[in-house]
């Protein structure tokens, strides 16, 4: 991990649990920025580009976390970890619409969600990186920006389809197995099946546009150029 951390925006209106995640990852070397709804969360992100949104589902005020996550997802790439009271709120949060990055279940050890953070940091931002810019004709992977691009626009893609994007760039020409696939982008102890990937592909094709040069090749998986 880089030796300087990065900005850590927490959305939390319970006092008590967000004095102990800010305790837990000040401790960990991470600014902390405290917001108690989600107007004044998504304020401080505008402000303070942080590395990872750490967000409640239930919080006062208008906006709620899934919509608050629906901000971050308009906006740009920004991983959001969830922290939810209920286990039945789990298929949303992971679901495509939101696309999280993870989630954590009240009452969560504040180790854990350390250790969850880092995890997330660890896949999103120390990718190894070949080539700063990837391009297939008028797509670019930008991979130190962490931003894909279709004739000069930017397109919104939650952080695990860039990331499939990413790997799918960093072996550019390469026809990948959907198990490569997830081993690479989703990690060896995802508990997913290989329609994930199928899933993910399905949304950078219709993101990206259906021109996209990402082939399904048959019997093996998918290949980008
Ligand atoms: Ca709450």
């Amino acid at each position: 991990m880089n030796p300087q951390n990065g900005t850590v925006v927490v959305i939390e209106d319970d006092p008590h649990i967000a004095d102990l995640v800010d305790l837990y990852l000040r401790r960990d070397g991470f600014r902390v920025l405290l917001a108690r709804d989600g107007d004044q969360g998504l304020n401080l992100i505008k402000e303070s580009d942080p590395w990872i949104v750490i967000l409640d589902v239930g919080l006062p005020g208008k906006l709620d976390g899934f919509d608050v996550c629906r901000e971050i997802r308009a906006k740009g790439i920004i991983p959001v970890l969830f922290l939810t009271a209920r286990d039945d709120e789990v298929d949303r949060i992971l679901g495509l619409e939101l696309g999280a990055d993870d989630y954590l279940v009240k009452p969560f050890s504040p180790r854990e969600l350390v250790a969850r953070v880092r995890a997330i940091l660890r896949r999103t931002r120390e990718t190894p990186v070949v080539h700063e810019i990837v391009s297939v004709g008028d797509l670019e992977v930008d991979l130190r920006r962490r931003e894909a691009r279709r004739g000069g626009e930017v397109v919104a893609l939650t952080t695990r389809e860039f990331d499939l994007l990413a790997f799918l760039a960093a072996n550019l020409g390469l026809a990948l197995s959907r198990q490569q696939l997830l081993d690479g982008v989703w990690g060896a102890d995802w508990y997913g099946d290989e329609r994930t990937v199928d899933v993910h592909v399905a949304q950078l094709r219709k993101k990206l546009g259906e021109s996209l040069p990402l082939a399904t090749v048959w019997g093996v998986g998918y290949r980008l150029g």
